[in-house]
């Protein structure tokens, strides 16, 4: 933003006397382009928004539990940040332990990184990066001179309502704002900014051109698949989802960056990189509970249930949704608070805000008392349509099935689908105890004679295609694995 800018909204406020007194030193020197900048916040301000933030963030994603790979991706970090227009700002790298793919910043230095797109780099460059452009966003304050105050605390309010379990919409806020809040031309600074820092610690600045490609890939497919499922997809955010790796812009800023790095002197470090994602849980982890052909199983919860027949099965982090294959039925799943509320009926009652008594029926199954009722909802997926609620007391557990059709009269046609999932709720066998885990990511090396199709039919592993593993070591669409190339394989 430009000085005239900064001055014009100055003026504009003056007259609101204390207001003006904020803004006066809130006005800073933007790091990145050395001109001013109209943000209302000051560094310490971001600085304790950021660490506000962080606390939020870590109440909705748990940190990755692996300390070395927390300190290596730490180490990677903290060298990059150091060569950036803000190297005296105190950045934190955090692994968060979420299937997504997904990397982003918060103001003040705070940047976070999945294990689920980790899965999909294959060397220290390509996480270097993700890091440095992340580290971008914070150095050029994209999110402080992007949002407004008031926009940031309302995002703040929809962080807290989501971990608050208020509203199961709200989950997807913190994504979406965060992670889309950015425009194009931000999207390209911050590239152009990670390119420039990587080449300053003497990584090839065309690596960033690689993360793009790998991340591209995954998002097409992802997205092909998505579609084939009936569901949205919400990819990585700005510009690795929105340009090809060939775009002309990006060539051209990386372009510009390489004016700025030195001589590459850093290996992209392939090896160094796989050996810390040995081991490392792929996809669903323990705490979300695994998913199995039709079968969702949860360890912590000591809870089993099955998909009807040909359903597809969503694993999402507050809810669990059955999705006919026609998409015109869904069961949503979900752990609910029991409250004071001594049995299911007294449960529905409560949480439904009226009288259930006449309607309902009384169920059971294996000492667990369960109520299902049939009520007309205003605001389903599918508009105002009869959702069925089940509830079942399953020891200390409250679970909660509402089931919407599409049609009218559709609850009916798919009743045995929808009951028989409903009453598929139970705990865990003493087998599925000790066989039901998290994937992992191994390492293989390949021969000459290593093909795809091969490794995915020896190490079958739910939802690991030929094209995962194709994706997860860059060799999309169509390559095979070199003699001697290390490979990711899940298992
Ligand atoms: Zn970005």
């Amino acid at each position: 933003m430009s000085d005239f800018l900064c001055v014009k909204g100055l003026a504009k406020v003056a007259s609101l006397g204390l207001l003006a007194v904020f803004l006066v030193q809130a006005c800073a020197v933007n790091p990145v382009t050395g001109r001013q900048d109209f943000v209302m916040m000051s560094e310490a301000q971001e600085i304790e928004l950021g660490q506000a933030y962080h606390r939020e963030i870590l109440k909705q994603y748990a940190r990755y539990d692996d300390e070395a790979l927390q300190s290596y991706v730490n180490a990677v970090g903290q060298r990059l940040a150091k060569e950036s227009h803000r190297g005296d700002l105190k950045f934190h790298f955090t692994v968060l332990d979420s299937p997504d793919v997904n990397a982003f910043a918060l103001p003040g230095g705070y940047v976070y990184i999945t294990r689920g797109i980790m899965a999909y780099l294959n060397s220290e460059a390509e996480l270097a990066g993700v890091l440095g452009h992340e580290i971008g966003h914070v150095t050029a304050r994209h999110s402080v001179r992007q949002q407004s105050t008031s926009a940031v605390t309302g995002l703040l309010g929809a962080i807290i309502a989501a971990s608050a379990g208020i509203d199961p919409e709200a989950v997807n806020v913190l994504g979406t704002a965060i992670v889309r809040g950015y425009g194009r031309e931000h999207e390209l600074e911050a590239d152009r900014l990670g390119a420039e820092y990587l080449g300053r610690l003497g990584y090839d600045p065309e690596h960033m051109i690689g993360v793009v490609r790998v991340l591209k890939n995954q998002e097409l497919y992802e997205k092909a698949r998505a579609e084939a499922e009936g569901r949205e997809y919400t990819g990585y955010h700005g510009l690795f989802s929105t340009h090809p790796d060939n775009d002309k812009r990006l060539q051209e800023v990386i372009q510009a960056a390489k004016q700025h790095a030195g001589a590459v002197t850093q290996d992209e470090n392939e090896r160094g990189y796989k050996s810390q994602l040995e081991g490392m849980v792929f996809g669903s982890g323990e705490k979300e509970g695994v998913v199995r052909g039709q079968r969702f199983y949860h360890k912590p919860l000591n809870a089993s249930i099955t998909a009807p027949a040909g359903w597809s099965v969503l694993n999402q982090p507050q809810q669990l949704l059955f999705v006919s294959p026609e998409k015109d039925a869904l069961i949503h799943v979900s752990l609910k608070n029991r409250g004071k509320n001594k049995t299911p009926q007294a449960f529905l009652r409560s949480m439904l805000g009226r009288a259930v008594e006449g309607q309902g029926e009384t169920l059971s199954k294996a000492g667990m008392p369960g109520y299902s009722t049939t009520i007309v909802v205003e605001q389903t997926p599918f508009g105002r349509r009869p959702v069925r609620y089940v509830v079942w007391f399953k020891n200390e557990q409250t679970w909660l099935f509402a089931s919407v059709a599409k049609e009218l009269g559709g609850l009916d046609l798919y009743e045995p689908d929808i009951m028989g999932s409903v009453k598929s709720l139970r705990a865990l066998t003493a087998t599925e105890k000790t066989t039901v885990r998290p994937l992992r990511i191994q390492l293989l090396t390949a021969d000459a004679s290593t093909r795809y199709e091969a490794l995915a039919q020896k190490f079958p592993a739910h939802d690991v295609t030929v094209q995962r593993l194709r994706l997860l070591n860059s060799d999309y669409p169509d390559q095979e694995p070199e003699p001697g190339q290390q490979l990711k394989i899940i298992q």
